[in-house]
C-alpha cells in the first residue's frame, strides 16, 4: 500500500533534548540505540507537543511513515501498546493495526488500553 508520506518538521528538535532525557536516548518503541530521532506523529498540531512525539530508530520510523511492518521483528510492540507515555501507544497502536485485524481480542483489549480508536487511528 503506498501513502502519502507526511514530512518531518524541523521544529520538532526544540523538543530534541527533553526526548533525549525522557527515552534515555533509545528507541521508545523497540529499545534500540542507534539511528534515533525525534518522530512526530500525524496531523500535526500547530507545535510540536510531547504527547505526539516520541524518539524512535530508523526502522520504526519507516514503518510508522510508510507501513510495511514486520510482524516477526515487531513483536516488541506488544508491550510498546502499554507503555506510559501517550505518544508511545499511539505509535504502537498504529503499527499494530497494520500487522493485526480487529478479529483478534487481544488487539482489542491492546487499544482500549492504549486509549485509541480503531477507526480514527487517534485518541479516543
Ligand atoms: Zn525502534
Amino acid at each position: 500500500m503506498k501513502r502519502k508520506r507526511i514530512k518531518q518538521r524541523a521544529a520538532v528538535g526544540r523538543l530534541g533534548k527533553w526526548l533525549t532525557r525522557r527515552s534515555r536516548g533509545r528507541c521508545e518503541l523497540c529499545t534500540e540505540r542507534d539511528t534515533v530521532r525525534a518522530f512526530e506523529l500525524p496531523p500535526f498540531p500547530e507545535e510540536p507537543e510531547f504527547e505526539r512525539t516520541l524518539m524512535a530508530c530508523e526502522r520504526c520510523r519507516q514503518w510508522l511513515e510508510r507501513g510495511g511492518v514486520d510482524p516477526i521483528q515487531a513483536r516488541f510492540l506488544e508491550s510498546a501498546v502499554w507503555h506510559e507515555e501517550p505518544a508511545v501507544r499511539l505509535a504502537a497502536a498504529r503499527l499494530l493495526l497494520e500487522i493485526d485485524d480487529l478479529s483478534d481480542p487481544w488487539l482489542v483489549d491492546a487499544l482500549d488500553a492504549a486509549g485509541v480508536d480503531p477507526e480514527t487511528r487517534e485518541f479516543r
